[in-house]
């Protein structure tokens, strides 16, 4: 079999922050509207202030307006839910997010709660969350959605394929089959309790790995032909330092699966595209006006 073909992610997010960008840019002509997005970090955890970071960069480079609201690791709740009450009250404000995890005194589920679900750009709101899996209108997480977006380039019609997703967390492997079901696949979830996962993967046209354990799924798991998307980003120890890899045996998988995601350059790069994303939605579903038209 041919070495499959790569799902360049890179170039995919690229393509619809650019898209994004044109967007705001006339939604600003049009209605003199600025998208914006307030990320909201709780302490000095290294990698969440270099993801928030990200986020704001690219928020300010697609012309959108970014505000960051930084608070100290022991902020009571209390306070850190009236802040979040504030940038809801905030007109200049489409989108709230509150960079995870949270310092342990702090209850993530009444954070999350607190947001205002029209501003919900995580998408993990309960109002969200039900709506995705209602087949309504939603807000929705940005690596699933990315995850998808990558499939339809493609699988242009997902309807009838067979799809499992590996993993069930909130943020990634549940959302993900919502969406699925929702483009009419016949979606299997497995998890760390599920039975005999490498013939659940054998017969199904596209596997999606979020299991965050590195090179788990084997090239003996894919269905030759089969689409593989690898949402795991893990760090390991090689002989001359450390490298990422993905949850996917990549190199062997290559020469089994019909189309792959690298890790890095798959999937990753389109979470925070498909951020940008939401908060342009949200800033036009909160004005009543129609959705831009963006890829995917
Ligand atoms: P979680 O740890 O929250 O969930 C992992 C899921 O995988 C759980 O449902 C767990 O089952 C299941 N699982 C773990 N080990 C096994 C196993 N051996 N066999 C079967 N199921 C297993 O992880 P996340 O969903 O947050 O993230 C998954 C991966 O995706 C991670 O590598 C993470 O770094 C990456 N990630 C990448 C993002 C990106 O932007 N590309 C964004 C978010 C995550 P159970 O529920 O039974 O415990």
């Amino acid at each position: 079999m041919a070495a499959a073909r790569l799902i360049d992610g890179a170039a995919i997010a690229a393509e619809l922050r650019r898209q994004v960008a044109e967007a705001a840019s006339r939604l600003r002509a049009d209605h003199d509207v600025v998208p914006g997005l307030a990320t909201v970090l709780v302490g000095a955890d290294p990698a969440s202030q270099i993801y928030v970071n990200s986020k704001n960069r690219a928020c300010t480079a697609a012309g959108l307006a970014s505000f960051s609201l930084h608070l100290p690791a022991e902020v009571a709740e209390n306070e850190l839910l009236d802040e979040i009450a504030k940038l809801g009250a905030d007109d200049r404000v489409d989108g709230i997010l509150v960079q995870l995890p949270l310092p342990r005194h702090i209850d993530r589920l009444n954070v999350l709660a607190a947001i205002d679900p029209a501003k919900d750009v995580d998408g993990f709101h309960p109002v969200n969350v039900g709506r995705l899996w209602s087949g309504l209108p939603a807000l929705v997480p940005g690596t699933p959605q990315g995850c998808l977006r990558l499939l339809r380039t493609v699988h242009a019609d997902l309807t009838g394929a067979e799809a499992v997703v590996l993993g069930r967390s909130n943020i990634v492997g549940r959302p993900l089959a919502a969406l699925l079901l929702a483009a009419n696949c016949t979606v299997t979830i497995a998890h760390s309790r599920s039975r005999d996962i490498p013939s659940l993967c054998r017969r199904t046209d596209i596997v999606i790995a979020a299991l965050g354990q590195p090179l788990a799924v084997k090239s003996e798991w894919i269905k030759p032909g089969a689409t593989v998307i690898d949402v795991g980003i893990n760090r390991i120890q090689t002989a001359s330092g450390s490298r990422l890899v993905g949850d996917v045996d990549f190199d062997k998988a290559c020469a089994v699966a019909g189309a792959i995601t690298p890790v890095p350059g798959g999937v990753g790069p389109m979470t925070i595209a498909c951020l940008l994303a939401n908060t342009l939605v949200a800033a036009c579903r909160r004005r009543s006006l129609p959705d831009p038209a963006l890829p995917g």
